[in-house]
């Protein structure tokens, strides 16, 4: 007899060989953070491992158990249903992990997707390459499709794009599995979309301490507007409104759904500056945008390619189309074309040679603004999900103001949206000594797809490919002015002192600032360079 025991023996496991190290007591502290840190990564991969071995073994259990239980009850008689032997394997599986018949049916799901149906994807679990809400959510988001053909062709796409992904959140695991979908199975997620939209609704939810919610269900788009035009309206008060930006949005959006005007709650109306009046309400509406994009062929209904919508993710062409067909929809024409020499013909591959505006060489011009915007989607950072068009564009190897050929580009190659809170961190952590900030890098491979990484001060880096590198197949054929000479290792810089080419540094805090972006750049061009060895040799990479 084998209990099932909850006092496990996994805990006098070595897991060293597995990357699990704990640091040696007498080490540094920088020693401490970058071995511990490493050591947690480790047991996150180990936990995909550890789900898909428990999926892996439900799986093998289930074919064998199907086939005894067939004979074990036909004395059932009856009551067919409930001894079904699918059934009866299912209630043993709640039985052994002590779930309800819900979250079995679940997990036996989960191992019959990671056998039959999504194989390839489940070799990613089982290397540790995604985790397991991934694999849930990709199992979940792949179920609407039923064609043994189409399920074969979505997996290999899927597992190809989510190897490719680099250091990924969950969100953006399930946009993938979303598009791979969207484009294998368009009758699919027509279906999908049309069964969505029966389910708009306006809820009421009670929650604890009196409080309510009201849940509006709309069109994607519809949902962003109305958020943006509640935080229109709460934006409105004058700086003495006594209220948190949250408890505002709450009583813009109750004032509105309720018909009733929305005043500012500041104690004293004698020099309240509130901007509430019906016009500038309307002026700020105005503003407001919601940015989606798709090829032109979709548009003019050529093709189905899927579309993308700011803050959502991968839309339907069916979606992308309804979008440009609103009355208030302004749709633009985004070549990339604009970026390359203009005299025809143009050769490829082509070379990006406009990416400033002509007045001023730091602001990225239209095109290249829109384009790292879309092919982005979201913050650089990994696990950010802060919408791209709600995000500041960094010049990811600092722009010199005073001197622009010493500094980074306003280019392709170095322009990345960045949220607020993590422009502000690059730029100001590390002010006095920049090896204790981040470094962040940005890059174009040869195929086009472009990656951005951050190095933690602890010499640990995560790379990610853009997002939405599918919505632009053009860019494989371009190539900028700076990745044909690609810098050698320059030398690290000696201290606060050193200037850049010819301009002069100035003294006391534009001397450091000159410090840090040249510690940063020669710290950039080693990881380059670390990053080309590894790849040379086949190593995978440092994270
Ligand atoms: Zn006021
Ligand atoms: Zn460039
Ligand atoms: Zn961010």
């Amino acid at each position: 007899m084998v209990h099932i025991d909850r006092s496990s023996p996994w805990n006098r496991v070595d897991f060293s060989a597995a990357g699990m190290v704990a640091p040696g007591a007498d080490d540094d502290e920088h020693t401490q953070c970058h071995d511990w840190l490493l050591y947690a990564a480790s047991a996150h991969r180990g936990q995909a491992y550890l789900y898909w071995a428990q999926l892996h073994a439900i799986g093998e259990f289930i074919d064998i158990a199907l086939v005894k239980l067939d004979d074990a009850v036909c004395a059932g008689g009856e009551q067919k249903d409930l001894f079904d032997p699918y059934t009866v394997a299912v209630g043993e599986v709640g039985i052994l992990f002590a779930v309800a018949p819900p979250a079995a049916r679940a997990l036996v799901a989960q191992a019959v997707a990671a056998s039959e149906r999504l194989p390839k994807t489940a070799d990613l679990l089982r290397e540790g390459t995604i985790s397991q809400p991934m694999f849930v959510t990709a199992v979940a988001r792949t179920d609407i499709v039923d064609e043994p053909e189409l399920v074969t062709a979505v997996d290999t796409d899927l597992a190809e794009a989510l190897a490719g992904a680099g250091h990924i959140s969950e969100k953006k695991a399930e946009k993938i599995a979303d598009r791979v979908v969207t484009r294998h199975d368009r009758d699919a997620i027509r279906r999908r979309r049309e069964k969505a939209r029966k389910r708009k609704n306006v809820t009421n939810r009670d929650y604890s301490d009196g409080l309510g919610g009201v849940n509006v269900t709309a069109d994607a788009e519809e949902a962003r507007l109305a958020l943006a035009a509640v935080n229109a309206l709460a934006e409105g008060v004058c700086p003495n409104d006594p209220r948190t930006l949250g408890q505002r949005r709450s009583a813009a959006a109750i004032a509105r759904l309720r018909g009733l005007p929305f005043t500012c709650a500041c104690p004293d109306s004698s020099t309240c500056t509130a901007t509430l009046g019906d016009q500038e309400i309307s002026d700020r509406q105005a503003r407001i945008i919601v940015h989606a994009v798709c090829q032109k062929s979709t548009l003019d209904g050529e093709d189905d390619e899927p579309g993308f919508l700011d803050g959502y993710g991968p839309i339907s062409a069916e979606h992308a189309r309804d979008l440009a067909q609103r009355p208030d929809a302004t749709v633009r024409n985004l070549d990339l074309d604009d970026l390359t020499e203009h005299t025809p013909p143009i050769e490829r591959p082509a070379l990006i040679v406009h990416t400033s505006q002509p007045a001023d060489p730091y602001r990225p011009n239209a095109t290249l603004d829109a384009l790292v915007r879309g092919l982005f989607a979201t913050c650089t950072v990994a696990g950010c999900e802060r919408p791209a068009w709600n995000c500041e564009l960094d010049h990811v190897d600092e722009f010199d103001q005073i001197c622009p050929d010493s500094g980074g580009p306003t280019c392709l190659c170095n322009i990345a949206p960045k949220c607020k809170a993590h422009h502000l961190w690059k730029t100001h952590l590390g002010a006095d000594r920049p090896e204790k900030g981040w470094v962040d890098d940005l890059w174009i491979e040869d195929d086009g797809s472009v990656w951005s990484s951050v190095t933690l001060p602890y010499g640990i880096t995560v790379e990610m490919a853009a997002t939405n590198q599918w919505l632009f197949p053009q860019l494989a054929e371009l190539r900028c002015l700076h990745q044909a000479q690609a810098p050698p290792e320059p030398p690290t810089p000696s201290g606060p002192t050193t200037g850049t080419g010819n301009c002069p540094t100035g003294g006391g805090l534009r001397a450091a600032t000159a410090y840090k972006h040249a510690w940063r750049r020669a710290e950039r061009a080693r990881l380059r360079n670390e990053r080309r060895r590894a790849a040379e040799a086949g190593d995978p990479p440092p994270f």
